[in-house]
């Protein structure tokens, strides 16, 4: 049975990973999830898929519902015996209307859980290399809301007081009032000179922040938006020495993963690591093979083969879970050896308690080859290919002709994954995309599918490709894409390293240019 519950849950300031465990276990639970426009949607992945999600955003003055009607609906969904996650940005209790929507949960006799999420005021400055407290700088910090109207009579804001008062003032929602709000404390007795920082989207990769003091930030931060926050304190000095995030090598750009959904986090992660924006553009999805029955065969003699020889994850992980889904495990394969393409498909063979008997050292079939042929000879050794239904001939028939008997098999399939609603092609026009990577040959040719031939050559000179190897980067040039960024080794992290590489030479070229 289940019980009406709502979890008023603070989803922190954007950087989605910001969020607290408990914060992430309301949203892994909830039948339904109420989430604001400053909520990072990359959180409701971790949402159970049959959740009911609602936005409920206001942005500027666009509301898609009154608060009104947020309580109401707050109270509707949970008397439906229901776990409602209401999701808000930062913490809830912080200007995010937490307690009035918490009042009248109280009054409709609705249980509630408020969790505290990371505050705008606490986490943006922060990224942008501000601590708000130092014992040097300050003892004091104040969070004020900057929408108060200015033409009204009384303010609610003790000008006088918090002019001097206070050390570091963060402000929220104030950018349309800056002039306002720099001009009061500066009337109340603020120096001048006071530093100011104005940092927008802060925590995620499109942070941006303009410094500059009470006197002249008004005239510098005139093309920043909301959101944004204002920090205001000699805190903000300390910018110059402490600003990790904004200075990681990818900070600032955003990278295209065309590789299929489930193999995407693991090159997605790294990217973000380094600061990037990362934008998933599946362009294959893995799915079982026409045919199951020659993989049975192959599985139900597994014992008459020498070798099992693994070009991908995705082929390590159809070959086992089709062994076991025939009620096999791995002591079936005793004495049978196993080659691995590359460290990812080993790491992906050992998910299986097996160790990998042979590892070519470079990750490509024509390395496959040289070693197995190293190793056993090859002449005489029977070698089951567990592969994709689009996989290279080269390795099947190069073991042939040195005399191997070779079972090559489907075990799952690629297909082009259906197009994301986003808009690539202008978005790479614009430049508001930098590098695009490939994974595979059918990364690349489902991309230029995708994104359309004639598109293709209109491509080059907006925006890099990246590859992952010599093949793959074949296949590119083949449809007409020039490839800037070549991984050395290739694998992920070979890959990341090349982009790392490419960008901070660039980045060493420019800073030539401007001297
Ligand atoms: N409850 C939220 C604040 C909601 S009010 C919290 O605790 O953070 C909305 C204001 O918060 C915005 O106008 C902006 O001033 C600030 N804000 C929230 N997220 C921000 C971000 N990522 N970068 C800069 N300012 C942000």
């Amino acid at each position: 049975m289940k019980r009406s519950l709502v979890y008023l849950v603070g989803a922190g300031p954007g950087d989605p990973r910001l969020i607290t465990v408990k914060g992430l276990e309301c949203i892994k639970k909830a039948d339904v999830i109420i989430y604001d426009y400053l909520v990072n949607i990359d959180l409701l992945k971790a949402a159970r898929p049959d959740a009911e999600f609602i936005y409920v955003g206001k942005q500027g003055g666009a509301h898609t519902l009154e608060q009104d009607e947020i309580n109401q609906l707050l109270v509707k969904k949970a008397l439906e015996d229901k776990i409602v996650t209401r999701l808000k940005g930062g913490d809830p209790y912080v200007f995010g209307r937490g307690g009035e929507e918490a009042l009248v949960l109280h009054e409709n006799r609705v249980p509630f859980e408020v969790v505290p999420g990371i505050t705008a005021a606490i986490a943006t400055p922060n990224y942008a290399g501000i601590p708000v407290t130092h014992r040097d700088f300050t003892s004091t910090f104040g969070l004020i809301t900057g929408h108060e109207d200015p033409t009204k009579d009384e303010s609610s804001i003790d000008w006088a007081k918090i002019s001097t008062g206070i050390g570091t003032l963060a402000f929220y929602m104030g950018i349309k009032n800056l002039p306002y709000i720099t001009g009061q404390l500066m009337k109340h007795g603020r120096s001048k000179d006071t530093p100011v920082a104005v940092i927008r989207w802060g925590t995620t990769p499109q942070q941006k922040t303009v410094v500059g003091t009470l006197d002249t930030i008004v005239q510098k931060a005139k093309d920043i938006r909301p959101p944004a926050i204002t920090i205001v304190g000699e805190v903000v000095k300390l910018r110059e020495q402490l600003n990790w995030f904004e200075t990681k090598p990818l900070f600032g750009k955003t990278i295209v993963v065309t590789r299929s959904r489930e193999q995407a986090s693991e090159f997605a992660d790294q990217l973000y690591e380094h600061g990037a924006q990362v934008i998933e553009f599946p362009t294959i999805e893995i799915t079982k093979p026409d045919a199951v029955q020659p993989l049975d065969e192959a599985i139900n003699s597994i014992q008459s083969y020498d070798w099992l020889v693994f070009t991908s994850i995705n082929g390590a992980d159809a070959f086992f879970q089709r062994l076991f889904e025939l009620g096999k495990d791995i002591r079936d394969l005793k004495g049978i050896k196993v080659c691995a393409i590359g460290p990812a498909t080993e790491g992906g063979i050992e998910k299986y308690h097996i160790k990998v008997d042979c590892r070519p050292p470079k990750f490509v079939a024509e390395s496959v080859v040289e070693e197995l042929k190293k190793i056993t000879g090859i002449k005489g050794e029977k070698f089951l290919l567990p592969r994709a239904d689009i996989a290279r001939s080269f390795l099947p028939e190069e073991l042939q002709k040195l005399g191997g008997e070779v079972t090559d098999l489907v075990a799952y399939k690629t297909i082009m994954a259906q197009p994301r609603n986003i808009n690539l092609v202008d978005k790479i026009k614009n430049g508001e995309i930098h590098i695009i990577t490939f994974t595979s040959s059918s990364t690349v040719r489902n991309f230029a599918q995708i994104v359309g031939e004639k598109n293709i050559a209109a491509l080059n000179g907006h925006v890099q490709f990246a590859s992952i190897g010599p093949i793959t980067t074949q296949t590119a040039e083949d449809v007409g894409l020039r490839v800037t960024i070549r991984a050395d080794e290739y694998t992920i992290p070979g890959l990341v390293s090349a982009i790392l590489k490419s960008v901070t030479s660039a980045t060493i070229q420019n800073s030539y240019k401007s001297l």
